[in-house]
């Protein structure tokens, strides 16, 4: 954000510098398991913070359009809460966090259900109870959903949809094995489709801080003023980025950065504080686990230099957005 005289807001020149911090450095490397992601640009670096009151600080390459790839579940999830409600997605998937890897073909052995909604088989679970009477009618009201969000049209990548589909045998073991017990119903073909599709839409960094600042908005879209998600289930998507968000970097995550969080397989994270800003950070080199490495570092340097850590108390009352203003 720049002011009238053309000088970069303090906050603005914080994350500038911090772009340019983390720019040179190159640890982890692309997604590969289908060719269209190993084909991006390491380089590209993106941050953008939307406050709740709709300001946007951003830098980098925040137009740059990706696939969101995981970080899908967490708005699928809401979606599927919001068409059941929270009682009966909760008898088709779980809420703990698991060790396991976000694509094993696991189900917890006592109730069948997948561990929870943001690993691969929670988030097929959540992606098959999307109501309508035809894929396509299940694919457009996704879409409206995701269109609420980020305040525009929405587009599946097809050469991604298409190969996710075609290589996505663990995912289309995890149907069957929840079709075997009764956790999905029998259209599990078209709950795939729906589940690739919503991994191949397109998305810019802007767009991922806007839908993370809609969830620290209480659902609305701070910039349409859109009600993305009844605020109602806030606290259940939160809590679930909270605790399952960051693969099997969750734990650590929650210890030393303290947001819920989302990242993707695409190289994007999305973080909240509640009530006042969303963060979107979009750099493909990955770690071992599978999050961004210059977005794990960007979350981290933010959270500690502005306290935004959930359980931190070193800033007293202060507020980071009032700090923004001042
Ligand atoms: N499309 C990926 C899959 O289903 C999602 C990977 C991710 O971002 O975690 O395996």
């Amino acid at each position: 954000m720049i002011n009238h005289s053309g000088v970069p807001s303090p906050f603005q020149s914080f994350l500038n510098d911090l772009h340019f911090k983390y720019k040179s450095l190159h640890d982890g490397a692309v997604a590969n398991y289908i060719p269209e992601l190993a084909k991006v640009d390491p380089n590209l670096f993106s941050i953008c913070v939307i406050t709740v009151d709709g300001q946007v600080y951003e830098v980098g390459d925040y137009n740059q359009l990706f696939t969101i790839q995981s970080i899908s579940k967490v708005f699928v999830h809401g979606l599927a809460l919001k068409d059941h409600g929270r009682d009966y997605v909760l008898t088709k998937v779980g809420v703990e966090p698991t060790g396991d890897a976000f694509n094993a073909i696991i189900l917890d052995e006592r109730s069948n259900r997948p561990l929870n909604p943001m690993v691969n088989a929670g988030a097929i679970a959540t992606t098959s109870l999307i109501k309508g009477s035809r894929p396509t009618e299940r694919l457009n009201r996704m879409l409206n959903m995701f269109q609420r969000y980020i305040g525009r049209d929405i587009f599946v990548d097809i050469s991604v949809f298409m190969s996710e589909r075609t290589t996505g045998h663990r995912n289309r073991a995890m149907a069957h094995l929840m079709l075997n017990f009764g956790m999905i119903d029998e259209k599990i073909d078209e709950a795939l489709d729906l589940y690739f599709q919503q991994c191949s839409l397109m998305v810019n960094c802007r767009d991922l801080a806007l839908m993370a600042a809609t969830l620290a908005n209480k659902g609305t879209n701070p910039i349409t003023g859109e009600q993305a998600v009844e605020s109602c289930y806030i606290k259940d998507i939160l809590s679930m980025m909270y605790t399952c968000g960051m693969y099997n970097f969750a734990g650590e995550w929650a210890y030393k950065i303290g947001l819920p969080a989302k990242s993707g397989v695409c190289g994007g994270i999305i973080a909240v504080v509640r009530n006042q800003i969303g963060i979107g950070v979009f750099s493909p080199l990955l770690d071992s686990l599978g999050d961004s490495v210059r977005g794990v570092k960007v979350c981290e340097e933010l959270s500690q230099q502005f306290g935004l850590h959930l359980f931190d108390s070193s800033m007293g009352s202060c507020r980071f957005l009032d700090m923004l203003s001042t």
